[in-house]
């Protein structure tokens, strides 16, 4: 079994966007933020032998993070078939590496087109800095799908999010604190990283 330094250092090594959308809000999950989340979920009992879903895959790192901790079946769902498509580097070097089964499915769909439901979400969708409440109809589609939730978000959105909780039939049971580091990949950041307050989410269904 991997260790959570052993997961942190592995997916550290994986390929990043090349050409970030700034429409989409394309960043990557940085390796330590990503391991975190992911072995928290693992101590929940809500990857291992469990159906995940990564909504908004990107590059793969919390989607291929769940396959390296036991997931049963991995969804990504990604709308931009260049970051699909380096998921799927990324997957293939690690299944090399790990000797990880097919249990993986890559679709290239927007997230509203994606229907099958799993046991588990685990995404960090847009922030909606671009466009406002870009990650609503992500927070909406993981709770149709999935039991449990873990979303990473803006930490003052926490009340929208425990009030659309609510609205859908979910609790807030957990929320996990992490300062995202994002790279300055677009034009307009100023400062090289910058830090932002955030906050996983752990919503589970009543
Ligand atoms: N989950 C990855 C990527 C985060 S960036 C990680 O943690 O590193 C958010 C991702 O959501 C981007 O790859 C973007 O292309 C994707 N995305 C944005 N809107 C989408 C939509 N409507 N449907 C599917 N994917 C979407």
């Amino acid at each position: 079994m991997i260790t959570r330094a052993q997961l942190a250092i592995t997916l550290s090594k994986l390929e990043d966007f090349t050409n970030p959308d700034p429409s989409k809000e394309q960043y990557m999950t940085d390796s330590e933020t990503a391991s975190q989340m992911l072995w928290g979920a693992y101590m929940q009992g809500d990857i291992d032998d469990k159906i995940v879903a990564d909504l908004g895959s990107g590059t793969g790192v919390l989607g291929l993070g769940a396959l390296l901790l036991g997931a049963k079946w991995v969804m990504m769902v990604e709308v931009d078939p260049k970051a699909l498509e380096a998921a799927r580097r990324n997957y293939e070097k690690l299944k090399a590496q790990f000797g990880l089964g097919n249990n993986i499915t890559f679709m290239n769909l927007d997230i509203s087109a994606y229907s099958k439901d799993v046991d588990t979400v685990i995404q960090n969708p847009p922030f909606g800095v671009q466009n406002e409440h870009a990650d609503r109809p992500f927070l909406i589609k993981a709770m149709e799908i999935a039991k449990a939730v873990y979303s990473l978000h803006k930490i003052e959105s926490q009340g929208f999010i425990e009030k659309l909780a609510g609205e859908k039939g979910f609790h807030l049971t957990h929320t996990w604190r992490y300062s995202l580091p994002l790279k300055k990949t677009m034009e307009f950041h100023t400062r090289r990283i910058e830090r932002v307050a955030v906050g996983c989410f752990r919503l589970e269904r009543d």
